[in-house]
């Protein structure tokens, strides 16, 4: 069975062959070359921006910065395996620095749970891109930190409105722009049927404070460091306590 397994692999290469993400030879997603080249940007740091300490898995230059675009904005979703990989190795040093002083506190009870959320994207861009791509790096945040013996879990609960345009905006504008397209998803439950009672709300920010659950907050690129800025206010207006931060790649400070 493994050698047709193997088979089919091989035609399926045959008619749509892989090429490498970084530099288009047919190979595998990335060539073992390139492999090598994007080993000297990873490495997993913290990085303060915008007054936030951010836990960071590589330096966006030249082969981290092309595979993370063709990832990010040219459907490479291949992709996907090298960049959780990356992001593992951040949550496994967060993990380290920080979530042990959490252990400490009933975080085991199951109560204090840590909730990874994607930083969003506006709605068009997720289309645009066909999905959103912070999902995916959640995921495996959330994954090596339950391995780790973190009660972790994804919840989409921030969410971003299309915003204007960027261009002409220096970075204080930028900030206010995106901090105001930002929200808190409010989920409502449905009234029990026939009971005759009131709609029960059931709002996620009061839930999770009311669960002392806290955020860990998952980008793929910190440049400014202003959308987690603006992501931890936001999420603070609503009571929600944020206590890290997550990126895949970061510009290094000048
Ligand atoms: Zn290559």
């Amino acid at each position: 069975m493994r050698n047709t397994g193997a088979m089919i692999k091989k035609l399926i290469l045959l008619v749509w062959p892989v090429t490498c993400a970084g530099c288009n030879v047919v190979d595998q997603e990335v060539c073992p070359k390139c492999k090598l080249k994007l080993q000297e940007y990873i490495s997993p740091t913290v990085v303060v921006k915008d007054d936030v300490e951010v836990y960071s898995g590589s330096n966006y230059q030249d082969t981290m910065r092309k595979l993370l675009l063709k990832w990010k904005d040219h459907g490479r979703l291949d992709l996907d395996r090298v960049m959780c990989k990356i992001v593992r190795q951040v949550a496994i040093k967060f993990f380290n620095s920080e979530c042990k002083k959490f252990l400490n506190r009933r975080l085991t009870s199951g109560r204090n749970k840590i909730i990874v959320v994607p930083c969003p994207s506006s709605r068009s861009s997720v289309k645009k891109r066909t999905r959103l791509q912070t999902l995916s790096l959640a995921l495996a945040v959330a994954s090596e930190l339950k391995k780790l013996g973190v009660p972790a879990q994804v919840k989409q609960i921030l969410k971003q409105k299309n915003i204007k345009k960027q261009v002409n905006f220096d970075s204080a504008q930028r900030a206010q722009n995106k901090q105001n397209a930002l929200y808190v998803v409010r989920r409502h439950r449905a009234p029990p049927q026939g009971k005759g009672v009131l709609a029960d709300k059931t709002d996620c920010a009061k839930l999770l404070t009311a669960n002392c659950e806290r955020v860990v907050l998952v980008d793929d690129v910190c440049t400014t460091g202003a959308t987690f800025r603006a992501s931890k206010l936001v999420l603070a207006s609503a009571g929600i306590d944020v206590v890290g931060c997550i990126a895949l790649s970061s510009t290094v400070l000048e």
